[in-house]
């Protein structure tokens, strides 16, 4: 359901806040050399992050009821995200999206999309190693891929189990 006026505000000082945390959070990381990926490509509208949106979250959140009631109720109400099932590995919420249309592949709240939805797939640049949808039209280079190829080929590897590291590393420009 498209989102109203009240929806809309609330979502924006969300988002001011979101937005805040996440470049605190980015700036000490890039003090630490992150992120190790560059993106390429682009968008191509496939729709396939909308269709079952994940976020993680931490310890606490996932396993205290008061919490985890707060967080799901704050995702249903504010965002439109109804609960969908949950990764207890990985500590994930999964959700689906009341604002997708699975048709038109469209978002029907495009200008008060939460933070999550504006950041991807930025955010995977930062991931140890990044997984992207099969339809999606980007991808990502190790910035050091030189040195590691480098030294993959120092290693004097089969040229099988070499390709294989290239691809799962993601080193080829
Ligand atoms: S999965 Fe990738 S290409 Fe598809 S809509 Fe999302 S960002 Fe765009
Ligand atoms: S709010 Fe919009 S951009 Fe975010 S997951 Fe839903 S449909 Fe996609």
């Amino acid at each position: 359901m498209k989102d109203g006026p009240l929806r809309r505000f609330i979502k924006r000082l969300a988002l001011l806040r979101y937005t805040f945390d996440l470049g605190v959070t980015r700036l000490v990381l890039r003090a630490q050399g992150e992120p190790r990926y560059r993106l390429t490509g682009a968008c191509n509208g496939c729709g396939r992050c909308c269709e079952a949106p994940t976020i993680p979250v931490s310890r606490p959140v996932f396993f205290l009821r008061s919490l985890r009631w707060l967080t799901l109720t704050w995702h249903r109400v504010v965002n439109g995200f109804e609960y969908a099932g949950e990764d207890r590995r990985h500590k994930l919420f999964i959700f689906r999206c009341t604002h997708y249309d699975p048709v038109t592949k469209q978002c029907d709240s495009y200008e008060s999309r939460p933070g999550m939805c504006r950041d991807y797939p930025r955010n995977l640049a930062y991931s140890a190693l990044p997984e992207f949808f099969p339809e999606c039209g980007y991808s990502s280079v190790y910035k050091k891929s030189e040195q590691l190829r480098k030294a993959l080929e120092q290693a004097n590897l089969p040229p099988e189990k070499y390709e294989e590291l290239v691809r799962k590393l993601q080193l080829k420009e």
